[in-house]
């Protein structure tokens, strides 16, 4: 067989179609079009198949990149799905919402050499889209079902992969979630035009012919205590995600609207499903016809902006309080946000807000950025004398997310946090200090990646798995 690969120099990086921005503000639709075949062949082969693929060690799932890339060059995609799928649960997720540019891609020796990166996100994607379509991607068909049982809290990244997991081990695997369909974040935080729901509704529905059950709309603590849950399951997986919002103070802080960005997110995927929401209908929730100012610079700020766009705002400016090159977001999202008509307003705080019964606008610091902290990032200071009044009809928070204080919302003594109110883990098998209690994602390691969620949950499962067969041992040896 002709060489296949190396083909960097003579193929250049081509990225799937992107859907051009006028159209794209009208839906929320997924931007950036499926590769076709050949097309996907044509980019794998550029792969240069490093020795030490940077691409893979920097992967929080250490995919075997090179692999599937040269599988997909040679057309064999079952194949290339099948090493795909070993190391991750979700694939054509990650493939979609991955900051790649801080990752795989961004690591990528080609990308270093000035070549362009090797598109791998979009690669990852067509192989598992592929999958599907060709009825590749199968449930769980356990080969002995166990007589244990494990309750998982948390229907997100982290709680699904752990699902998965243990359920194609044979264990009987129960989420819980408080709202009303699963998948966490994916379902209601990310917007359509980075994730279709179907994506993620294809995922659920997969667990459930594999035998996953589901309890949805079930808060612990209100609807069901911890204790049952522990008395229930043999091993209970805590896998809730960080859902409090930072908050912001200053003059006006309390003023009706200042939104959360998960409301605001919320709303507008649950209105996507054809759900009714009342503060989407009565205007509260909706960006249509109005001016909007997003507080933030990472990727839920990106999220909002955008979805304002699509609601038919009359204006959209995203305030952050350093620049573009030193905020947390993806640098692909900001470029996506400007084609799409968002307004950054860099090196800007807020430092209150304005209006009467409701808030009419931003009271914003204007910023420089002074000497690098210990962390090697220059300091944002404010400039004496620029404030000004940024007009707004609606302001949205998008500055992070902080844990709830699971302790005294589920009225559990023993399940020890650290000072920022995460949960303390033993890192090596992720049990908590609750004997077959274990804990994974968000909730352990703070806002991060859905990437990371999937391995934290990934790894907990082997940890449950490992702890139950201990048990099952001892059981028969007596
Ligand atoms: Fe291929 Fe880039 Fe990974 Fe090297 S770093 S193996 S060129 S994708």
């Amino acid at each position: 067989m002709p060489q296949k690969m190396l083909k960097f120099v003579d193929v250049p990086r081509g990225m799937p179609e992107k859907r051009a921005a006028e159209a794209r503000r009208g839906d929320f639709d997924e931007i950036y079009r499926e590769y076709a075949a050949a097309k996907a062949e044509e980019q794998s082969s550029r792969c240069s198949q490093c020795g030490v693929p940077y691409c893979q060690t920097h992967c929080p799932l250490h995919n075997n990149i090179p692999d599937w890339l040269k599988l997909t060059a040679e057309g064999r995609l079952e194949e290339a799905y099948a090493v795909s799928q070993a190391t991750n649960t979700f694939p054509e997720i990650c493939g979609r919402i991955c900051p790649q540019d801080r990752l795989c891609e961004g690591n990528c020796v080609i990308e270093q050499s000035g070549h362009g990166t090797v598109t791998i996100g979009a690669v990852e994607k067509y192989i598992t889209d592929t999958a599907w379509e060709e009825g590749w991607v199968k449930p769980a068909a356990p080969r002995v079902e166990r007589p244990e049982s494990v309750g998982i809290i948390g229907a997100g990244p982290g709680g699904l992969a752990a699902a998965d997991m243990l359920r194609r081990r044979g264990f009987q695997v129960t989420v819980y979630d408080r709202y009303d369909r699963a998948g966490g974040l994916m379902i209601y935080g990310i917007p359509g035009f980075k994730l279709e729901k179907d994506v993620v509704m294809r995922r659920n529905k997969l667990l459930e012919d594999g035998g996953v059950t589901f309890e949805l709309g079930k808060d612990i603590g209100v609807d069901i205590a911890f204790q049952e849950l522990r008395e229930k399951h043999d091993a209970i997986l805590i896998a809730t995600g960080v859902y409090k919002s930072r908050d912001l103070g200053g003059p006006g802080a309390g003023l009706p609207g200042i939104l959360k960005a998960l409301d605001y997110l919320t709303a507008s995927n649950k209105t996507g499903f054809g759900d009714t929401v009342a503060e989407f209908e009565s205007g509260e929730l909706n960006a249509n016809g109005k001016k909007v100012v997003v507080i933030g610079g990472g990727d839920t700020a990106m999220d909002c902006v955008r979805t304002a766009i699509r609601q038919g705002a009359s204006s959209v400016k995203c305030l952050y309080r350093r620049d573009r090159a030193n905020m947390p977001g993806s640098q692909r999202e900001v470029a996506n946000a400007e084609e799409e008509g968002v307004e950054f307003v860099w090196l800007s705080a807020p430092k209150g807000f304005v209006g009467d019964d409701r808030a009419n606008g931003v009271r914003v610091a204007k910023m420089r950025l002074g000497a690098p902290d210990v962390t090697g990032r220059q300091t944002p200071e404010e400039i004496e004398g620029a404030d000004y009044t940024e007009p707004a009809d609606i302001i949205i928070k998008a500055l992070g997310f902080d844990p709830e204080d699971l302790p005294k919302l589920w009225d559990v003594e023993g399940l020890d946090v650290t000072r920022w109110g995460t949960i303390k883990t033993d890192h090596r098998t992720h049990e908590t200090a609750l004997d077959g209690v274990f804990a994974a994602g968000d909730i352990v390691r703070g806002a991060s990646l859905v990437v990371w969620a999937i391995r934290d949950g990934r790894e907990a499962a082997d940890a449950i798995a490992a702890k139950l067969d201990a048990r099952a041992s001892v059981v028969a040896a007596e």
